[in-house]
């Protein structure tokens, strides 16, 4: 059964863990509490988010020195080609590589209809950053990817071409877009695998505990909300716990179903929260990892 099966991969999966730089004394707080309780998991990497501004920016950097400085866990930096020339994109990477961050999540980006574009030339395609960073140092790179296709792509085929681009400029590990979906992933990777993509093809999970926020940001990203899951939350508004508790029980069904068809690596959208990471986590065997305490004689 597909519960039998957690048995068989248990120590053979691995995770990762995204999260966003915080802009209040609270959300930092939580944002800490989390890496704290999650870096006993053992993640890959822990990646975080980049926003377009150089403020923003200066955050990113601020909290992956910090990840780095109190865990010894790997860092991966989101970097985004918006309002940036290529030598700030350079210059940016150059330093990333200085501090010991040599793995980014290379993207395009997108402009902010709110902050007027700085620059009047368009931002880089997240493929010619890939070649940019591969060009300034040897990165790992991750690189963004659409189940349900990207928005502004020419057709489906251009998209998952666009995707053979920045893996063929040097990317190895395509994280996907959110997705409710697991049959869209399952066809994706399989649609990966015929146009000999040459990379992980790694599924994004967000564990939903605000069915209201993720709808929107789905209207906004192509990704399709399906009725049932909708309808899972109707009447929850006022109501956390039962919300965290369908949320896990939502995405576990996911990540059975995508390990049972052999996918092994998982990305977690945290929204920098633990809770339901934790458990997903542990459901898929990634546990605290055992350290034998030396008794005092
Ligand atoms: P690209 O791969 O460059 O593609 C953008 C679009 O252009 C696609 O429609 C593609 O098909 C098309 N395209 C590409 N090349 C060409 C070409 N030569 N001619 C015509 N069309 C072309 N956003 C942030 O601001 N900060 C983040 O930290 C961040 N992290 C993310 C992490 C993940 C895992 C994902 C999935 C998304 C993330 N995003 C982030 C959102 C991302 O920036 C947006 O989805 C953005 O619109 C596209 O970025 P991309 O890197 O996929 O772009």
């Amino acid at each position: 059964s597909i519960n039998r099966h957690l048995l068989d991969i248990k120590g053979k999966i691995d995770v990762s863990f995204e999260f966003f730089p915080p802009n209040t004394e609270q959300m930092e707080t939580t944002l800490w509490q989390s890496v704290e309780r999650l870096a006993p998991l053992d993640p890959k990497f822990i990646s975080v988010t980049y926003g377009a501004g150089a403020s923003t920016r200066d955050r990113t950097h601020d909290v992956i020195k910090k990840i780095q400085q109190q865990t010894s866990l790997s860092t991966a930096a989101h970097l985004t080609c918006i309002d940036a020339t290529e030598q700030d994109l350079i210059n940016i990477a150059k330093d990333y590589w200085e501090h010991g961050v040599k793995h980014i999540v290379a993207l395009r980006g997108d402009t902010d209809p709110n902050q007027p574009q700085q620059l009047n030339q368009p931002p880089l395609y997240a493929s010619e950053l890939v070649s940019l960073l591969k060009s300034v140092a040897d990165f790992e790179i991750s690189v963004a990817a659409y189940p349900e296709v990207h928005p502004e792509a020419r057709s489906a085929q251009a998209d998952l071409l666009n995707l053979k681009r920045k893996v063929d400029a040097g990317a190895t590990r395509a994280i996907t877009q959110f997705f409710f979906d697991v049959d869209s992933f399952l066809r994706f990777r399989d649609r990966c695998a015929a146009a000999n993509i040459d990379a992980e093809i790694v599924p994004g999970i967000l564990p939903v505990t605000n069915i209201n926020t993720v709808t929107r940001f789905a209207g906004l990203t192509n990704v399709s909300v399906p009725a049932w899951l909708t309808d899972s939350f109707e009447g929850l508004d006022n109501d956390a716990t039962s919300r965290n508790l369908l949320g896990a029980n939502i995405a576990m069904d996911m990540v059975k179903v995508l390990s049972k068809e052999g996918v092994s690596d998982f990305h977690f959208y945290t929204l920098n929260r633990s809770e339901l990471t934790y458990a997903i986590c542990h459901l898929l065997g990634k546990r605290p990892q055992q350290t034998t305490a030396s008794s005092p004689i």
